[in-house]
């Protein structure tokens, strides 16, 4: 199938991005951004979304940058999977991302794919999401309107392909904490094939003391929900198996009061089983980690 009828604008930097979002917004248009392309012109052919007008970010160099400095790294909106999959300084500095981005699609769409279009795309099947909100990452949304606003990662996906974000905005930035000494990451998606939406898929960074004592803990679950999910120590017996490391019964615990639309029981082991071992391979990555610095 064939889009329905749009205006095509193609913006030459941010601040005209944010002054065409803002003219059309403001007009009650249905105006969209559009970025790699690889979900929303699908939607558009399936005339699934039929936007008036598509303001075109792709070209925007200045939103294709990378940034870091000693406890963070500040990823441009425009980065392609590809590139967080494949470039060897975000692969030392995020591999937490580095690792799930190899999992989305294939080349071709990784190669186009842009991280800010994954994020606002908020599918809570997707790799990316799951792992801003495991690293605690915050997203710079901005508007000629109001500026900049810093939206925790946590709080901008708000349910099934609903994000914080508002017409006349555009995601700009990404911050990631980069991980400390003594933390250790793993993530784990169950596919029918590499490549295709995760059936579960988990993160997890385990923190750990040079005495080998938990210092914390941060999961998430994708395909468990309408977003992606935090799980986290709530209670004694929680925190008992965390201090022991029983990742097994964490994951059971984790697990056990999610709802699934569909073979619920099955759909739930599934996320247990990813969540056991992200946890057990983060473990592992902290205990390295931790054993090198001492
Ligand atoms: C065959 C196929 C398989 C795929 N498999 C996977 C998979 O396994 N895992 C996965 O996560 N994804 C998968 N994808 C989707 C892919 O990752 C997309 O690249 C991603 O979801 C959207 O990124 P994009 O840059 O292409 O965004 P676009 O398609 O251009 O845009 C997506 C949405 O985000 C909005 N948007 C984009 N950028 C911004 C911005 N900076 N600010 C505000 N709004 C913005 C757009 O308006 C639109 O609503 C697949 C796609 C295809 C076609």
């Amino acid at each position: 199938m064939k889009p329905a009828p749009f205006e095509y604008l193609r913006p030459a930097s941010v601040a005209e991005a944010l002054a065409v979002l803002a003219a059309h917004a403001d007009a009650g248009a249905d105006v969209k951004v559009l970025a790699g392309g690889q979900s929303l012109l699908t939607l558009m052919n399936l005339r699934l979304a039929r936007p008036e007008v598509l303001v075109d970010i792709g070209g925007l160099a200045e939103l294709d940058r990378v940034f870091s400095d000693e406890h963070d790294v500040l990823i441009g909106a425009l980065v392609r999977h590809r590139r967080l999959e494949t470039d060897p300084e975000l692969r030392a500095q995020v591999p937490l991302a580095a690792a799930a981005a190899g999992h989305i699609g294939h080349v071709g769409i990784r190669n186009r794919g842009t991280l800010g279009g994954s994020l606002a795309h908020a599918d809570p099947a997707a790799e990316l999401p799951l792992v801003m909100v495991t690293l605690g990452a915050t997203c710079y949304l901005e508007s000629r309107a109001d500026g900049v606003r810093a939206v925790p990662a946590e709080e901008f996906f708000l349910s099934y392909f609903s994000s914080a974000l508002r017409p006349d905005e555009l995601l700009t930035w990404v911050r990631v904490p980069r991980l400390r000494p003594g933390q250790g990451w793993g993530f784990v998606e169950l596919a029918r094939r590499h490549g295709d939406f995760a059936m579960a898929g988990a993160a997890a960074v385990v923190d750990l003391a040079q005495d080998g004592s938990v210092r914390g803990v941060r999961a998430g679950l994708m395909s468990a929900g309408e977003r992606p999910l935090l799980v986290s120590a709530s209670g004694p017996a929680d925190r008992d198996a965390l201090a022991a490391r029983r990742w097994d019964a964490l994951a059971e615990a984790w697990t056990a009061g999610l709802e699934f639309s569909e073979d619920p029981e099955y759909a739930r082991q599934l996320a247990r089983v990813a969540l056991r071992r992200a946890l057990t391979d983060a473990e592992t990555r902290a205990d390295a980690d931790a054993r090198a610095v001492a």
